[in-house]
């Protein structure tokens, strides 16, 4: 594999946008230059660098890397450092982010302690959240369990997300969002196609858990009813409930930090029949990093 990573350096807030325009170009003509190893869409995240609003002097350094293992669209790495001078290095502003292709799931490890930031990177998108205990498979954040805890069915910064052991397994750190992510509707699955009239296979959430799983070799016995993150689902005094769109904007954010080890699963919800990922029925990519 050759290196297909790519440095430029930026000067100041407008030419920091102006290079990173710049930058998108270059590297999508580095990746066609390379069109037999790289043949999937190239995307590049120049609008998701909270650290390069504030105005600045000082240069930026910003590495594009593909990453070759990507099942679908590209994987890159978007690392920056924008320290103004004296400042103190920043974990958090090395960064690397990590895609969930539109329609498709991943899971990821995450010890007891870290943190795991997922980003609404177009705005609309819902993500099925699941998180299990990584000793125990049979333990799992469980809505019906979290309602008893919240009296109530929204989540709000600062909650435990309670397992079906009654116990914290992750804490909802921050969001950015206006906080509507809901928890009563189950997974997507094909039997929720097939009622809405789809006639074939459609992508779901249940199968993206499975197969997400799967590439860490975990499985799970049932599909669990997951957090969905930024899913709209207002519910009358009537007890009525309605599919809303997302409320979200692109580049909100949730961070879920991990009280116990365990695996946390994504899915970036293929629901194209009816508009929860907004009114455009158009599911979209979703990034999300790692966190100390
Ligand atoms: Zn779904």
């Amino acid at each position: 594999m050759p290196d297909l990573s790519l440095r430029t350096q930026s000067c100041g807030d407008n030419e920091f946008q102006s290079g990173a325009r710049s930058q998108s170009a270059a590297l999508e003509r580095l990746a066609f230059s390379q069109n037999k190893i790289i043949t999937q869409r190239i995307i590049v995240l120049r609008a998701l660098c909270p650290y390069a609003q504030p105005p600045t002097r000082r240069h930026h350094s910003q590495t594009f890397r593909l990453d070759p293992g990507a099942a679908t669209n590209v994987i890159f790495a978007y690392k920056m450092d924008a320290r103004r001078p004296g400042q103190k290095r920043n974990q958090n502003m090395m960064t690397d982010l990590h895609v969930v292709p539109a329609r498709r799931g991943r899971a990821v490890r995450l010890a007891k302690g870290q943190a795991i930031q997922i980003i609404n990177t177009h705005g609309q998108q819902v993500v099925d959240t699941w998180c299990f205990n990584a000793d125990d498979m049979s333990e799992f954040m469980s809505m019906e369990h979290l309602h008893a805890t919240l009296q109530g069915i929204f989540p709000a910064t600062g909650d435990g997300l309670a397992t079906n052991r009654r116990r914290p397994i992750l804490i909802l750190e921050e969001d950015t969002s206006p906080g509507r992510h809901d928890t009563v509707i189950a997974a997507c699955d094909v039997h929720r196609y097939a009622a809405l009239g789809c006639t074939q296979y459609h992508d779901n959430c249940t199968d993206n858990l499975r197969a997400a799983l799967g590439q860490l070799d975990l499985r799970t016995a049932d599909c669990p009813a997951p957090l969905n993150l930024w899913m709209n689902i207002p519910v009358g005094p009537d007890g009525k409930i309605t599919w809303g769109e997302p409320l979200s904007k692109p580049g909100d954010r949730v961070t879920l930090r991990a009280v116990l080890d365990c695996i946390v699963v994504m899915s970036t919800c293929p629901q194209d029949m009816i508009p929860i990922n907004g009114a455009a029925c158009t599911p979209t990519e979703v990034h999300y990093r790692l966190m100390p």
